[in-house]
């Protein structure tokens, strides 16, 4: 198994001095970090994540945790790396093609849809989890009932979203589109009345009404498939298919449906059918 990107970013790693196991973690031939077939898999691994997205990607003081952060964790065991040789990247919705194409991540695991505008610039494995575009409003507004009841409203997303990209195309003419940086910052303008709605994926609506309870309500009108990929450099069908690998035993063993519990359960969702992996 040949992981070059994964090898290289050891190096970088290693060479800032952070902790890694050498010639890790239980790989009889792991390779020594600096590049070329590492027999037994990889040593570290560099992953994209959401920073505040409770219920998927959330730094916390303790570390990191979140549905992405346990499928990340679950295919990175699959690829040979243990958790604490992860190390966690924040990956705002703008920066996620950067991120791999520059290659300072392995692969992204941040509520990261499949499209085919992305699909120029990177590949994807999966797809693990689908959600869809809602909207979160103040729990006192019954005004907004769905994206068509926007008008005159101030509507917050998030910079190189597909949520903020669909509104554009398909409801401008309603909407006062205002995007921000991540979606936490959304939050805060909708307690303070700065924005009216936040509009993306319902999971990440979901957990950021259950972090603030009692503030906020989704609409409930999912009026889009998103399908959460795994992203990674164009081009490397090894990965892509190691990663699909580990997807598909994920949802087979279990530990799929025990991580969407964990974590997507409290904000109200149940344990769905795992998708069909389609990014072959
Ligand atoms: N899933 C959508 C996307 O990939 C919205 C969520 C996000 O910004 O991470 O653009």
């Amino acid at each position: 198994m040949r992981f070059s990107r994964v090898l290289r970013a050891s190096a970088i790693a290693a060479a800032a001095g952070l902790a890694l196991a050498a010639c890790g973690s239980g790989n009889e031939d792991g390779g020594g970090g600096s590049g070329g077939d590492g027999g037994g898999g990889a040593e570290s691994l560099t992953i994209g994540i959401k920073f505040d997205q409770p219920g998927l990607g959330q730094k916390t003081p303790d570390g990191y945790e979140g549905f992405d952060v346990d499928v990340a964790t679950y295919i990175a065991k699959e690829l040979g790396v243990e958790a604490n040789n992860i190390e966690w990247v924040e990956a705002p919705s703008a920066e996620r093609e950067n991120l791999i194409k520059r290659g300072d991540v392995d692969i992204v695991v941040a509520t990261y849809s499949i499209t085919d505008e992305r699909k120029q610039e990177v590949d994807f494995a999966g797809p693990y989890f689908i959600a869809h575009q809602d909207l979160l409003v103040r729990a006192d507004d019954s005004s907004i009932t769905g994206p068509d009841a926007m008008n005159g409203k101030k509507l917050c997303s998030v910079t190189g979203s597909t949520s903020a990209q669909r509104v554009k195309d398909e409801y401008s003419a309603q909407t006062d589109l205002q995007e921000y940086g991540g979606y936490s910052e959304c939050i805060s303008g909708l307690e303070s009345g700065a924005v009216d709605a936040i509009t993306t994926d319902d999971t990440i609506l979901a957990g950021l009404a259950a972090a603030n309870e009692g503030k906020f309500k989704l609409v409930g009108e999912g009026f889009s498939d998103e399908n959460y990929g795994v992203g990674l450099e164009k081009g490397n069908t090894e990965l892509r298919d190691d990663v699909n690998a580990a997807i598909q035993k994920m949802f087979d063993d279990g530990a799929w449906a025990d991580a969407v519990e964990t974590h997507l359960g409290p904000a109200g969702f149940e344990v769905p059918e795992p998708p069909e992996i389609t990014e072959k």
